[in-house]
This record gives structure tokens, C-alpha cells and sequence, in this order.
């Protein structure tokens, strides 16, 4: 897991562990869809990481459920009903599909199962017949794909068993990487949450600053720095300073970013230590992931049994 997911959706989900029924869900069968070669055989790994690092920021197993998405058939059924129902041009149209079929360019992602991505992804929030989804800027479209696909079933099959689910975005919606696209695994752009002071401090000292700031003494533009964006998501208390470091051409770049890196390590260093201890256990988390699925297929199999009720099969 990286910052974006933590800043862009985790911290939300952090937040309404209290107010509601929370589900978590590691995504493996969506992840095949982009890494089908790269991820065989190490899903296993990735898996109990990405639950580490979950509760390492403050996902609490006792109050959310979280579970892996295979374990529950009724996503794969649920959405093969929406594949039936959805029109090929929503999903050609999605800009998250075009633009990973852009970026992605190493990978062969023209693939049935990458377009159907979002198709899955209805089929994941709507078996829960989910309220709020928390999420960062860049799911949007599929959200609003989802609340589209929901109720077309609605209409179709005459019937009320979808509501329309809402998106629930955080302050920062969408963290930048290093290189100034999207943070996202697929670029290789992402600062880790499990990340240690070498590797920080090696991503961050190649984050792109303002390109017209060549030498220390030019004055620089903090207004269209990402490092400078960084300082206002993690020490907004300095931005004053940083911003006379910069404007005022009192600091250099790579002074600047030496200070950023120094914040983020502290930042990320009780994450990776409590998510070290974990990977101790690997038995304590597919435990959860066990207890997890129990809970969450007895509101998916009741979800599909509606379903398959509305269309008259089964
Ligand atoms: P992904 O791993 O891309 O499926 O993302 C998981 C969640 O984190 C989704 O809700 C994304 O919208 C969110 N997310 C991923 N990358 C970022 C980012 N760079 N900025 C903000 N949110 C993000």
C-alpha cells in the first residue's frame, strides 16, 4: 500500500469504522486483471501485506469486517448477471480504462477481463448493497458506472434491490507521485507505507520540483511543486516557511526535499513497525480474512438470492 491509498480512501474508512458496517475487501481477483503474470504465485504474499498495512494505519478486525474477494463466490456471479445487462460503450467510455490502456503501455491490458474491470467492481460494492464507498478521485467514474449498472438491473428486472451508493472523498483526493502522474503500484511512482528511510528518502529525492528552478539562486514557484504540495498534505504547519525557503531562494531543492523526507520517514515509521510485527503472524491474519468472509458472504449469498429471484433463475 502507498500514501495515496492511505490519504485518498483509507482515511475515511478509518473514520466510519464507528458510524457503520464496514467491509474490506483485498481486491485479488482485480488485481490479476493488470498483473496476471506478474502476481502468480506471489497473490499470497501481497495479500497478507496489504492486510498488515490495513491494520497498521487503524483498521480495526473487531469492528470492520475484512475479507479477500475470492473467497466470495458471489461477486464472480453477480457480476457475470451486470455483464449480461452492461453496454459495451459504458466501459469503452470509462476514462480509467483509457488512461491505463495509455500509461500501461508494457502490458497487453486489451483484455476482456481489464475491460470488464468496473463490472466486477459493481458487482464488489453492490453485493453489500453499500451506502457510502470511500474512495479517491479517480474511482469516481466507476461509482457512478456502478449506481448506472444497479439501476439498469432495477429497471430491467422491475425490481428495487439496488440503491444508488455514494462516494466519499477525502481531503486529498488525489496524491501525486514522484513523477507528477496519478501515485499508483501500476507507474512504480509511490512512496510504500512500509517503506524504510533508504528507499523514502531515495523516492523522494527524485520527486520533480518547478523545472524553471534550475540553480539554487532562482526563485522558485512552490504553486506547481509536488514537493511543495507534500509539505501542505504533512506538515501544512511549516507551509509559510517553505514557501519563503522557496519563493525567496533561501533553500535549494535538494535541501527541501532532504526535510520532506526526514517528515515522511517519522510519518511512516510506527506504520512499518506494527505492520513488521504482524507479517510475525501470517496465521493471526488469515484468521481475519477467514472470520471475515463468513461474515461478509452471509450479506452477499442473501444479496444474490434476491438477484436471482428478480431474473426468475434458480
Ligand atoms: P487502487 O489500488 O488503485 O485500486 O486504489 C485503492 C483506493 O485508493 C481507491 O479508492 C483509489 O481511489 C485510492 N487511491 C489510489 N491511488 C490514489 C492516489 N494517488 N490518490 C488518492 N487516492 C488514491
Amino acid at each position: 500500500m502507498h500514501l495515496g491509498h492511505l490519504l485518498g480512501a483509507l482515511n475515511n474508512w478509518i473514520n466510519l469504522q464507528d458510524k457503520y458496517d464496514c467491509y474490506f475487501m483485498v481486491a485479488d481477483w482485480h488485481a490479476l486483471m493488470t498483473e496476471y503474470k506478474a502476481y502468480a504465485h506471489k497473490m499470497q504474499d501481497y495479500i497478507i501485506e496489504m492486510v498488515a498495512d490495513w491494520i497498521s494505519v487503524g483498521i480495526n478486525p473487531a469492528k470492520s469486517v475484512i475479507f479477500l474477494q475470492s473467497d466470495i463466490k458471489e461477486h464472480l456471479e453477480l457480476a457475470m448477471v451486470f455483464s449480461d445487462i452492461t453496454p459495451l460503450s459504458w466501459l469503452e467510455r470509462c476514462p480509467t480504462y483509457k488512461e491505463q490502456i495509455r500509461e500501461l503501455k508494457g502490458k497487453e491490458l486489451t483484455t476482456y477481463g481489464f475491460l470488464g474491470y468496473p463490472v466486477l467492481q459493481a458487482a464488489d460494492i453492490l453485493a453489500y448493497k453499500a451506502e457510502v464507498v470511500p474512495v479517491g478521485e479517480d474511482q469516481l467514474p466507476h461509482l457512478e458506472l456502478t449506481r448506472e449498472i444497479g439501476r439498469r438491473f432495477n429497471h430491467i428486472y422491475k425490481t428495487n434491490t439496488f440503491s444508488d451508493p455514494k462516494a466519499l472523498l477525502t481531503k486529498t483526493p488525489r496524491i501525486l507521485g514522484i513523477d507528477n502522474r496519478k501515485m499508483s503500484k501500476s507507474y512504480d511512482n509511490f512512496i510504500a507505507l512500509s517503506g524504510k528511510e533508504e528507499a523514502i528518502k531515495s523516492k523522494v529525492y527524485s520527486m520533480i520540483t518547478d523545472p524553471k528552478r534550475i540553480k539554487k539562486t532562482d526563485p522558485g514557484h512552490p504553486g506547481i511543486c509536488n514537493v511543495f504540495s507534500y509539505y501542505k498534505i504533512f506538515k501544512p504547519e511549516i507551509t509559510g516557511e517553505v514557501r519563503n525557503w522557496c519563493e525567496g531562494a533561501e533553500k535549494g531543492c535538494t535541501e527541501c526535499k532532504k526535510e520532506l523526507a526526514q517528515i515522511l520517514i517519522d510519518y511512516l515509521e510506527p506504520i512499518r513497525k506494527k505492520s513488521e510485527k504482524l507479517l510475525k503472524d501470517k496465521s493471526y491474519i488469515w484468521d481475519i480474512l477467514k472470520s471475515g468472509a463468513e461474515k461478509a458472504s452471509e450479506i452477499a449469498s442473501k444479496t444474490m438470492a434476491e438477484v436471482y429471484r428478480a431474473i426468475g433463475i434458480k
